[in-house]
């Protein structure tokens, strides 16, 4: 039983270090901005443990283990998350005018890339003889917990805004959590899971102040090195809420690079919504950057970020940058991105493609850079906003008369010579 590759974690705002072993999810040094940990590998023994080829074949995340920071007898809480597939983009990269891949990390079990630090958490929390496990979410942390709570027989009692989407507040309790509706906002429900894990002691999993969870979200990174080892991308781009996600790819790519399993690293693109910008703000300097959240992308409408300081060191570090984009790029982004590549994303999902549209118009990204758009969660998780952007269906009686008003007539399959080319027009939009 050992955890001996974590050395030590360390308050990435006074330097301060702590025990790995104990539940620690702060620096005690601060009041107001919280001092988040940093968790600081032994990299001698990581690389020792670290055998696996990288050939590509990633079953899932646990290919990396050596890199996670759980005791090496822990058995995993796994629902086979990572792992996910990078999809050349050929149509979507001509609209955008780059090289474009996609990472569909949608695809995970709960349909949310925060299933790689989920794992870590419930693997730790049952590890360590935790009976209850919690969190605030805007949503998805919420229904990844429990999805990954049921799967380690774990209690789940999670903390969302009342205002989220029907989809992300029924997904949590067909997994059996107790799903508490704050009559507030993600900011307030996340304050309300902090006073609870002090009140009762259950396992937090908010991936802002749990030092652990951002180390799940490293393995993004390791994918994305290993995925492209023979063609590194100029830039990967994701959107960004706490800041967490951006950060943690970031500790992946850079780890993978200084012990020399690649070349080099991206840079990284970090993708706002208008009504959401704190790390944004930061980023270029602005003083008072907490805003009060309003964009229809829920998954990121955060207004105090937790992770402000490792996201920005991120872009800075990887030599990138930030953006922000309006809620009716996005939309527009969503549907572009459903409608030239099959794949389906919630709206903050679908916000690295805005990004990728607005660094392109703002000469951030030079034409023909390669690209990686990283899509972080999966559209049928919110149905609502997308209805906005695809309108409504056309109605037909169930006669081949109300088919033939809209394509002509059937026998030679391009009746009127227009076939089924104007299509487009049945989406009804913009009518
Ligand atoms: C949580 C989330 C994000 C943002 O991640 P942060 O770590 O909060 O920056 C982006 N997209 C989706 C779909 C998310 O659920
Ligand atoms: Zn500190």
């Amino acid at each position: 039983m050992t955890l001996d590759h974590v050395e030590t974690l360390e308050c990435t705002r006074c330097g301060a270090t702590f025990d790995p072993e104990r539940v620690v999810y702060t620096c005690p040094n601060h009041e107001g901005v919280a001092g988040i940990l940093e968790v600081v590998y032994d990299y001698d023994v990581v690389d020792d443990r670290f055998d696996a080829a990288l050939d590509g074949d990633i079953p899932n995340q646990w290919k990396y283990r050596a890199f996670l920071p759980v005791d090496t007898d822990a058995e995993p809480v796994t629902l086979d998350e990572g792992g996910t597939d990078l999809l050349d983009a050929p149509r979507l990269g001509d609209e955008l005018g780059v090289d474009l891949r996609v990472k569909n990390d949608g695809l995970n079990p709960t349909g949310c890339f925060k299933d790689r630090a989920t794992s870590i958490a419930a693997t730790k929390a049952r590890f360590g003889g935790q009976d209850v496990v919690t969190c605030a979410s805007t949503g998805n942390a919420a229904a990844s917990l429990a999805g990954y709570a049921a799967r380690a027989g774990l209690d789940c009692r999670i903390f969302v805004p009342a205002a989220a989407p029907e989809g992300k507040l029924v997904q949590p309790r067909v997994y059996g959590a107790d799903v508490l509706a704050v009559d507030g906002s993600y900011d307030e429900a996340y304050d309300l899971s902090l006073e609870v894990t002090d009140a009762y002691g259950w396992y937090n999993r908010n991936a802002a102040i749990n030092p652990f969870q951002i180390e799940g979200k490293r393995t993004v990174g390791h994918e994305l090195a290993e995925q492209t080892s023979d063609e590194i991308p100029d830039w990967v781009v994701f959107s960004m809420g706490d800041g967490c996600t951006i950060a943690g790819c970031w500790k992946g790519l850079r780890e993978f690079a200084e012990l020399g399993y690649v070349d080099d690293t991206p840079k990284l693109l970090g993708v706002q919504p208008e009504g959401a910008s704190a790390i944004h703000d930061a980023f270029h300097g602005a003083e008072d950057h907490e805003t009060v959240a309003e964009t229809l992308a829920d998954a990121v409408a955060v207004g105090r970020p937790r992770n402000t300081v490792k996201a920005c060191r991120a872009l800075a570090g990887s030599g990138g940058t930030a953006v922000t984009v309006t809620d009716e790029a996005i939309l527009d982004a969503e549907t572009l991105l459903g409608r030239t590549e099959g794949i389906y994303a919630e709206p903050s999902g679908a916000a690295p493609v805005a990004g990728i549209q607005a660094a392109r118009a703002q000469g951030i990204i030079d034409p023909d850079e390669s690209v990686v758009a990283v899509v972080t969660g999966f559209g049928l998780k919110d149905t609502q906003g997308a209805k906005q952007a695809v309108g409504d269906v056309t109605e037909v009686a169930p006669s081949l008369d109300d088919v033939a008003a809209l394509y002509g007539t059937g026998d030679d399959g391009a009746a009127g010579g227009d076939g089924g080319s104007d299509g487009s027009s049945l989406t009804g939009r913009g009518a």
